[in-house]
């Protein structure tokens, strides 16, 4: 078996259509267009470009992108009034900033100082206990993506068997969580794997949905998983250069050995990490239409 692949960048296009149309719609009838703040300390050169693909997503579909680049040295203080003045700023709806920080400044302490109301990267604590509940609330785009990406290639989580490999805050947990919901993209029966679980082949090779999130190349192996699994890779690994100096980027799962047991899998690059800008895109879109309906 050759498995199908689950190209997160077609169907991130397909979202970016529909997320267009309701921002002409916002523009026509209301006046209104969603603004998104993005927040970078430092100068990671990872998380850099996540901020400029963040920026280029927003100007290709007509949403108000602020880019926010800090030293490295900011005081925590001045960090936490600049968030301040963006919670305070009519002209933006969404306020990301992106992680990690530096070590001298205490990244929950910042996350929570965002208004919930526009934290459209859905970890303040407020809407990460509304989506534990089940309650409307902005999701973490990247578990949001991987719902996304199931159910527009038609893969059902009713009673399904989901392992997940990994339980991290911004993955695993908050995939775990949807998966449970008892609503058409949820209803599943869901394992959740990490380091100390004591034989993980003998949990993948349970999952009907695999999804693996470690920020390790090939923690998942072909002789790991069984036919006919459907395989969702969160990972994004650099593992060099190519000769034009571009890195070179694998998941957590071995693609080739396990594409030929799955159903279907998604690629590394061109599967996960598109529909999380998208899920963003579609975030801030939404805390826009909210302001409305405060109004
Ligand atoms: P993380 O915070 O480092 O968490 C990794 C988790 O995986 C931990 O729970 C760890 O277990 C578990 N783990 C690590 N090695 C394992 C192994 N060999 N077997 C079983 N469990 C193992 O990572 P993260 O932030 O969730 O990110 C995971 C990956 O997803 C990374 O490659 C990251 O780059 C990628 N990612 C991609 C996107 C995207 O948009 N495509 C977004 C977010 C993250 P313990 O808890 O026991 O240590």
């Amino acid at each position: 078996m050759s498995a199908k692949i689950i190209s997160g960048t077609e169907i991130a296009k397909e979202i970016r259509v529909e997320i267009k149309q309701e921002i002409a719609e916002l523009k026509e009838k209301h006046g209104l267009t969603p603004g998104l703040a993005t927040v970078l300390v430092g100068d990671d050169p990872a998380s850099r470009v996540y901020v400029g693909q963040k920026d280029k997503s927003c100007n290709n579909l007509g949403i108000y992108s602020k880019m926010i680049n800090l030293p490295e040295d900011i005081a925590e203080e001045d960090l936490l009034k600049l968030i301040d003045e963006l919670n305070n700023d009519s002209s933006i709806h969404g306020i990301l900033v992106q992680l990690p920080l530096p070590e001298h400044i205490n990244e929950t302490r910042v996350l929570y100082a965002i208004d919930p109301n526009k934290d459209v990267d859905g970890f303040h604590p407020v809407n990460v206990g509304k989506m534990v509940i089940g309650e409307k609330c902005f999701l973490p785009c990247t578990p949001h993506g991987v719902l996304e990406l199931l159910s527009r290639s038609g893969v059902k989580t009713e009673g399904a068997e989901v392992v997940i490999v990994g339980r991290s805050n911004i993955v695993g947990k908050p995939v775990l969580n949807l998966m449970l919901q008892k609503r058409p993209a949820g209803n599943a029966t869901v394992t959740l794997c990490h380091t100390r679980t004591k034989d993980i082949s003998f949990h993948t090779k349970r999952a009907d949905i695999l999804i693996v999130a470690t920020g390790h190349p090939k923690t998942v192996t072909g002789d790991m998983v069984s036919e006919g699994v459907v395989v969702i890779d969160v990972g994004v690994n650099r593992i060099g250069k190519t000769s034009e100096g571009k890195a070179i980027l694998v998941g957590d799962v071995e693609f080739d050995s396990v594409k030929e047991k799955a159903a279907a899998i998604t690629p590394v690059p061109g599967g996960v990490g598109p529909m999380t800008i998208v899920m963003l895109m579609k975030n801030t879109v939404e805390a826009a239409r909210n302001k409305l309906v405060r109004k």
